[in-house]
């Protein structure tokens, strides 16, 4: 489980979350819907650790991913703590973020092997598998470069799993990407909700997608959560007027 305990961010002077409280539990699919600048991406880079909290306490499992309060005291994580808890945690960017100087097989062994310290052949299958989990079985030694956008957001998908996180992170996976091919990276998403039990926290412009796969939605506006429920009475039967308004303006 993730869990949001009175989270505070801000970026200069300006207050980008405020006061956040939320769990998401082992297995859900939690999708983060709300307008641009609503603080949605925040949520994700604190999880992966990508920035830091300025007040409040995020939990995985239980265990610490900001620092702790000891006899009034803030102790800082070690780095140790962090990188272990870093490992239990994939992220998928709108950017896709490969190493463009790898080929798509060693994009996918790099953490595996250096960070898990995998033994290389075994990286190697699980990638092979993956590749064909992805639809991109004859890809293995193509650069990114040669690849499409959609099959190089397959592939960031790819290189995420193989980390065998507990936790994936979506960001904006399909935003950048050509109208034709965000079916194909939405629909391999789709299996892996119904395949795997990886808990997935989700920030998507795909409202389809939200109500296929996530069984819970928190709608954001200004930095608070402003409803939550299930997809199916978040789209087709909003309580709050913001939420009716963004829903309108969006879908
Ligand atoms: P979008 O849908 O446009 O991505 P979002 O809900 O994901 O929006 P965030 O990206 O979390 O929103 O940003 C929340 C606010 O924080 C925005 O006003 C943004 O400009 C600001 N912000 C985010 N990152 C930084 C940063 N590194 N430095 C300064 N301001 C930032």
């Amino acid at each position: 489980a993730i869990r949001f305990d009175r989270v505070e961010k801000q970026f200069g002077d300006h207050v980008v979350l405020h006061d956040l409280d939320f769990t998401v539990r082992k297995g859900d699919r939690v999708t983060l819907i709300g307008p641009s600048g609503s603080g949605k991406t925040t949520i994700l880079r604190l999880v992966m650790t990508l920035e830091e909290a300025d007040g409040g306490y995020i939990y995985v499992d239980e265990q610490p991913l900001t620092h702790v309060q000891r006899g009034g005291r803030r102790v800082e994580l070690k780095e140790k703590h962090k990188n272990e808890m870093r490992k239990r945690i994939g992220m998928v960017f709108q950017q896709f973020n490969l190493f463009p100087n790898m080929t798509v097989l060693e994009n996918i062994i790099e953490a595996p092997v250096h960070v898990l310290k995998a033994p290389k052949a075994k990286a190697v299958a699980r990638a092979h598998e993956l590749l064909e989990m992805v639809g991109l079985p004859d890809k293995a030694g193509a650069h990114p470069t040669q690849l499409s956008g959609g099959q190089q957001q397959r592939v960031a998908i790819a290189r995420a799993l193989a980390m065998e996180p507990e936790i994936l992170l979506l960001d904006e996976v399909t935003s950048a990407l050509d109208p034709e091919v965000v079916g194909e990276v939405l629909s391999i998403l789709r299996d892996i909700a119904r395949d795997t039990d990886v808990t997935m926290l989700i920030v998507t412009h795909e409202m389809q997608f939200a109500r296929d796969v996530s069984n819970r939605v928190l709608m954001f506006d200004g930095g608070r959560i402003v409803e939550e429920g299930s997809p199916e009475q978040i789209f087709s039967n909003p309580h709050e007027q913001r939420t009716k308004d963004f829903l309108s303006a969006v879908l």
